[in-house]
């Protein structure tokens, strides 16, 4: 992973083999950043995306063990457990342009991913919300 901070936002390039979400969590811990906006794009060599089923409150997770374009990355940073909290969706695509997309478990770099990674001077918590099973932003937490 390189980056550079000399703009009002952070730029990442991550390199083949390496893992996006824990690269970008250990990030966030070394620079202090608790409140983020997350965009990117790139390739990976496989990525673990889920989809929440409501009623059972967990994610159901499939596996894409191809190489795949990283059409999109989006999310955001928050603090949960008083450690960085990286909430991530993506669409992926296939060689045929199929696409497949969802909340990301996590993905490993394939030739490259480049992410825009813009820090928001504020502080905002995750809490656990019973009805649905999820730990949601805690807005009032935000200073
Ligand atoms: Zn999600």
């Amino acid at each position: 992973m390189v980056f550079n901070k000399t703009t009002g936002q952070i730029l990442i390039r991550l390199s083949k083999g390496e893992e996006l979400i824990e690269n970008l969590t250990k990030f966030c811990q070394k620079h202090g950043i608790k409140t983020a906006q997350v965009m990117g794009i790139g390739a990976v060599l496989w990525a673990d995306i889920g989809h929440y089923d409501l009623s059972k409150k967990e994610y159901l997770y499939k596996k894409y063990e191809h190489t795949m374009e990283l059409t999109s990355l989006l999310g955001n940073v928050s603090e949960k457990d008083g450690k960085p909290y990286l909430h991530l969706h993506v669409n992926i695509s296939d060689k045929d342009g199929k696409t497949y997309g969802g909340h990301l478990k996590e993905a490993v770099c394939a030739g490259t991913i480049e992410i825009f990674l813009t820090p928001i001077e504020t502080t905002l918590n995750r809490r656990f919300d019973n009805e649905t099973g999820l730990a949601l932003w805690d807005l009032s937490s935000a200073k």
